[in-house]
């Protein structure tokens, strides 16, 4: 029995080995790595690069959150037009 008969068609990306429309980058599934298949462990638990990928997820995610709320609160300051000198202190 080969390596290769104890694959199983990745459930992530359906064996396309590309990535979910609605995942912008990478182009290849994380999961599969862009093989279309997986060995059952990893059909389950996950790849070593689906977790770097969740990872890479979590703190692009963690990072565009802050970019976000730094944007809205500088609407706010701007909407309410906090006076120089307020937020800066003495
Ligand atoms: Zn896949």
């Amino acid at each position: 029995m080969s390596a290769s008969e104890n694959l199983e068609i990745c459930n992530l990306c359906n064996g396309k080995g590309l990535d979910l429309d609605d995942i912008a980058f990478p182009d290849t599934c994380p999961k599969c790595g862009g093989s279309g298949k997986v060995d059952w462990v990893e059909q389950i638990v996950g790849s070593p690069q689906q977790h770097k990928y969740n990872e890479w997820v979590d703190a692009a995610s963690a990072a565009l959150a802050k970019s976000i709320d730094r944007e809205i609160l500088n609407q706010l300051i701007e909407s309410v037009r906090i006076p120089n000198g307020v937020l800066k202190g003495k």
